[in-house]
C-alpha cells in the first residue's frame, strides 16, 4: 500500500532533471539577488559619504580630499544599504564572495591621479568664478551706493 502511494512521485522523479548540479565540474551559477561583495567604480565617487552614514556595521570610510573609499570586508554584513543610498550609483553588489583572509584588514580604493587632477582643476575653476561673481556684486553695490549719494546731494 505504502509503495503504491509513492509510486507516482517516484515515476515523475525518474524523468525530471536533477535538482543538484555537478559542481565543481560545472561552475556554480549565483542567483540574480545573491549578496556577495560590494565593489566600487571609484572614479565615479563624489565622496559624499552617504554610504558611510547608511552602513549599519561601520564598515566604510571615505576621504573626499584624498579621493579614497575604504571597506572592511570582515565588518560588512552585505545588507546592500550603501548600494541603495549611493547617489552616483557607483557601488554594486557583486555575486561573488570575498577570498578568505587570515587577518582583519581593510581595502582602500583610490581615484586615479588624472581624475583627482581634473577634480582639483574644476574646484579651482568654480572658486575663481565664485570670487569673480562676488567682486562684481561688490562693485555693483558700490556703484549703486555712489549713485545714491550723488542723487541725495542733488548733483
Ligand atoms: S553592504 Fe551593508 S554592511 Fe556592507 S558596506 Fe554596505 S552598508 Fe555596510
Ligand atoms: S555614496 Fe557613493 S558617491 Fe557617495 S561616497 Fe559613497 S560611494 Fe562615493
Amino acid at each position: 500500500m505504502s509503495v503504491l502511494k509513492y509510486a507516482p512521485e517516484a515515476l515523475k522523479n525518474l524523468f525530471r532533471a536533477p535538482v543538484t548540479t555537478s559542481y565543481p565540474a560545472k561552475p556554480f551559477e549565483y542567483k540574480e539577488r545573491t549578496r556577495g561583495r560590494i565593489e566600487i567604480s571609484i572614479n565615479d565617487c563624489i565622496g559624499c559619504s552617504m554610504c558611510v552614514k547608511a552602513c549599519p556595521s561601520s564598515a566604510l570610510a571615505v576621504d573626499k580630499n584624498a579621493g579614497t573609499w575604504t571597506i572592511n570586508r570582515f565588518d560588512c554584513i552585505a545588507c546592500g544599504y550603501c548600494v541603495e543610498k549611493c547617489p552616483k550609483k557607483c557601488l554594486s553588489m557583486q555575486q561573488n564572495y570575498q577570498e578568505p583572509e587570515g587577518e582583519k584588514t581593510s581595502v582602500t580604493y583610490q581615484k586615479s591621479p588624472e581624475v583627482l587632477a581634473e577634480e582639483a582643476r574644476k574646484r579651482e575653476e568654480a572658486a575663481a568664478k565664485a570670487k569673480a561673481a562676488m567682486e562684481a556684486k561688490k562693485a555693483a553695490e558700490a556703484a549703486a551706493a555712489a549713485a545714491g549719494g550723488a542723487e541725495a546731494k542733488g548733483e
